[in-house]
This record gives C-alpha cells, structure tokens and sequence, in this order.
C-alpha cells in the first residue's frame, strides 16, 4: 500500500498532469478577479484559496450559478444562460474577449467608423471600472436583441437608481434596477458609441451598429434631460428583419405564390390594409425582400424608418427639414425606379401620385389604414380617385390582422372541452397538433410570445374591376360583401394557424369577436 504514493510520482502522465493543473489554478487565481462570473464581494479571501486549489471547478460552481441567477432576472432559457455565462467565463483566460463577440448569441458594439467600445469609451484591459461598464452595456444590448425588443428606455427613477426598461410586442418590462453611478457610465458609453457629445447634457441623436454573427442591427438613440439626469432611448430598427419572410409573417403557401407572382411583375400596384399597428410595414419589408435588389433599383418613402435594408435606397422624411411624402413622391419618379415604396396613402395626392407611377409602369408598395379591401377601394374613391384609374392600377389588396403566437417555452397539447370537440369531429384534423399554454418567465406568464399575422388577400380581378366601373355601383352593398367576404377569409386564415398549433383557439376567439365590433 505505501507504494501508492510513489507510484502517484513515478507515472510520468500524473507528474504532468498535476504540474499543469498546479499552473491552471495559479493563473486563474490571478486572472478571476477580472472575472464578470464571479461576485464582487466574494473576489477576497478564503476563495484565492479554493481557486488555487480547484481552480476550473469552482469557476464551473459559478458558471451554474450565474446561469440560474439570469433564468430568474430575465427569464432566459437555462441552456441560453448557461451559453452565455460559459462565454463570460471565458474572459478569465482570455481578456480581449470582452469586447469581442464570438458567441452565437453575442453582439460586437461598434459607431459609424467601425470602432468598438473599449475604443471609444475606456480602456477594457487595464481599467477595471471601465471593463465593468463596457460589459454592462453590451449586455443590455445583448439581450434586447436575443429578447427581441424594438426599443431600450433608460431612465432614472427616484433619486439614486435607474431603470432599464425593455418594449418587447409593444409592451414595456422593466429588466433591472442600475445604481446612479454605475448608470451615468453605462450612458456616457452608449453616447460615446453612438457618436454624441459626452459633455453635452441637452437633447442629442445618434446612431450605432450591432454585429452579430447573422447581421447587422441598427441602433437610433436619442437622449433627453430629465430630472437634472439624462432619460436615453433606444431604438432597434431591423431588428426581426432577420426572420421577415412571407411564410415568416404567417402566410400561408398558397397566399405567397400569389404575393410572389405579383411583386415579379415589371409594374402595377399593391396595398396592404389593416389598422394602425397591424403590421402592414412588416409585410411590406417581407415583400420587399422577395425582391433582387441588384437587378432592380428599389426606393422606398419611409416615414419613420424603421428597418435598414441593405441594396434599397430608403428616404427618411424629415417633417423638421421641410420634407413630405408628396414633394419627396415626386422627385423619386423623376428617376424612375423600377419598384417604389410610398408608405401610407394618407391623403388624395399621395394617392394619385402612387397609383399614377403604377400606370407609368412602376411598381408600386403602399400601405393604408383601412379594414379590408373593400373598405380600402372605397377610401380612394372618396379621396376622389376616379373609380377608372382605381380599377386599372391596383392589381392586389391584402388586408392583415395580427394574432399572438404561442409561447414556444410553455405551449403544450391543448385539452378540448366537448363542444370543441364536437365541432372537429368530422373534420380532417389533428387534435393533438392544437395547442395552449401555461404562461413561463420566457414570456413573462403571459403564454405568448411574438404575433404573427393572418391575411385575406384580393386579387384585383376582372370581378371586382368590373363591380367598381359598372353604372350601378353601390358604395355600401359594395363595402356590406367585402365585410362579409373579408369576415370569412380571415377566420379561415387564424383557424389554420390554431390548427398547427401556432396561436390558441382562445386567441382565434378573441380576433373573431374584434372583427364582429
Ligand atoms: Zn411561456
């Protein structure tokens, strides 16, 4: 037995082995009081010991801990926490980590000129305070976009802490509470990055870029004084573009034939319908994208922007500069694109601008706020759009709505009560594909998360042409079928979505009366 021991040093492969791990801790108890992982108040005392002699394994400890901690503050999925605090992890050994972005997840924070945070705002290597900050940053940036957030509002509240705030499907969450001073530095780096004056306390704009593995993302800023302190806003413009395809926003595949065939043709015209906030700009980026931006020289109105697309040249009307829809209209066809994006028809000369540039053999996205399609027609003609012009430029009316998509954490089989039961029972359908959910941290009990949309589409047909020009054309018989017909397609439309367990039944239930009112 007492050979043991020696046996232990005679194995050359132990020898080594111990040698190494020796090093391992030596240099990660150097290295782990720069460690994000680690808390501050732990980082002296009796855990040098524990490093030097467990090294990795207790960094692992906190690895585990970290992860659970961000499940319960932002209700991240565990294995994404879990990513997130290994790559954060990885800063211990490797410093010239943390302003990089090398994870799947992880976003590079850089101004207009390319450069990155430590660059603009401090020194990430040597400045302890400075690293902490930079970090805290790209956090809150990291996950608004892995959240998919649309704004980031940093305000203060009460006298001496902040609040980050994320708008996540159009509702606020607050994310966390950040103490004054840390918070101040946390905007001075935001500014910094986004080319503002750090010195100026008065209200500014700026920009920043996102990198992240799969693209870009725009950041527009804007700061405002408040309380003797400063209120910052985020917004984050293309956000979801990454996923913004027509079977991303719900169509279905017979509806985006369609859609595709008519944004090939070389002009005519195509409106999408619904009201404010129902998605029609959304639709049209997705429309947009089904276009070769190399082949054709695509212009788009935008007013605001809210999505960068690389390859289209986007015009931002600026109301402060003297600019509107209709002057800029005008100047755009006199360079003739081949596919214009005019924004919403809001008024007569819009409108005969954009269906006039349909008839010029331009190809012509608008949007409108209107219910259906029926309703939208109407609305040119009482603009005074001669019902000729009205049948002969528009050759597509899609009109959306929007429908909560499920939870994807907390979905699970739907249990049917009788009558719902009933009603599928001689139906070709799979029961067991309907679902419902229970509500998690992921979605903040709400059991949903994102929405996606449900369309009734009209194409411009001889019918309907035919039903606007002819002499007895009544306003509202017209509007009374198209309700009806717009009722019907729709439901069609969100019960296939319940049916593939995309929405709930509950949520079909919900659109179904909206559209009654
Ligand atoms: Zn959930």
């Amino acid at each position: 037995m007492e050979l043991c021991g020696l046996e232990l040093f005679y194995s050359p492969f132990r020898v080594i082995f111990l040698v190494l791990w020796f090093y391992l801790c030596m240099y990660l108890v150097q290295r782990f009081e720069f460690s994000p992982i680690i808390p501050e108040k732990l980082k002296m005392g009796g855990i040098n010991v524990l490093i030097l002699i467990f090294g990795p394994i207790v960094i692992f400890i906190f690895v585990i801990l970290d992860s659970f901690e961000k499940v319960q503050q932002y209700g991240m999925p565990f294995l994404e926490a879990f990513k997130r605090a290994i790559g954060r992890a990885r800063e211990v050994v490797d410093i010239s980590y943390l302003a990089g972005a090398r994870g799947k997840h992880a976003v590079l924070i850089v101004d207009a000129l390319g450069r990155n945070l430590s660059e603009v705002y401090g020194d990430a290597e040597r400045n302890k305070d400075d690293r902490e900050t930079i970090e805290h940053t790209q956090n809150i940036i990291a996950i608004a976009i892995e959240q998919l957030a649309s704004d980031i509002i940093i305000e203060p509240t009460g006298n001496d802490k902040y609040i980050v705030r994320y708008k996540i499907d159009g509702t606020l969450r607050d994310i966390e509470d950040v103490e004054n001073r840390r918070c101040a530095e946390i905007i001075n780096s935001i500014k910094a990055i986004s080319s503002m004056d750090i010195a100026e306390h008065g209200p500014q704009e700026g920009a920043f870029v996102g990198r992240t593995p799969g693209n870009d993302i725009s950041f527009r800023v804007t700061s405002r004084p408040i309380r003797e302190r400063e209120k910052i806003l985020i917004r984050i413009l293309n956000q979801a573009i990454r996923k913004f395809t027509l079977a991303d926003i719900g169509m279905d595949e017979k509806y985006q034939q369609v859609v595709r065939e008519a944004v090939s043709k070389k002009s005519g015209m195509i409106i999408v319908c619904g009201s404010s906030g129902s998605g029609k700009s959304t639709t049209i980026q997705a429309m947009l994208m089904e276009l070769d931006f190399t082949s054709r020289n695509v212009v788009t109105i935008e007013n605001p922007l809210e999505y960068i697309l690389p390859g289209v040249n986007q015009i931002e009307i600026k109301a402060s500069a003297g600019m509107t829809v209709e002057k800029t209209l005008k100047s755009v066809l006199t360079q003739s694109p081949d596919v214009i994006c005019v924004g919403e028809i809001a008024n007569k000369e819009i409108a005969s601008l954009a269906l006039g540039a349909s008839q010029a053999g331009h190809l012509v996205f608008a949007t409108l706020n209107s219910d259906n399609s029926a309703t939208a027609i109407i609305r040119l003609i009482k603009f005074g759009i001669k019902p000729i012009l009205i049948s002969s430029a528009i050759d597509m009316i899609i009109s959306q709505k929007l429908v909560r998509r499920l939870c994807p954490q907390c979905k699970t089989v739907a249990v049917l009560d009788e009558a719902q039961l009933e009603k599928l029972k001689d139906k070709e359908v799979n029961i067991n594909k309907i679902m419902q959910s229970t509500g998690c941290g992921y979605c903040g009990d709400t059991g949903y998360k994102g929405k996606t949309g449900v369309f009734d589409i009209m194409i411009h047909g001889d019918d309907v042409k035919a039903k606007i020009l002819s002499s007895n054309f009544s306003v509202s018989k017209f509007e009374n079928t198209g309700n009806e017909q717009h009722k019907i397609n729709l439901k069609k439309q969100a019960i296939r979505l319940a049916l593939n367990g995309v929405t709930s039944l509950e949520e079909i239930k919900r659109m179904t009366q909206d559209l009654e009112r």
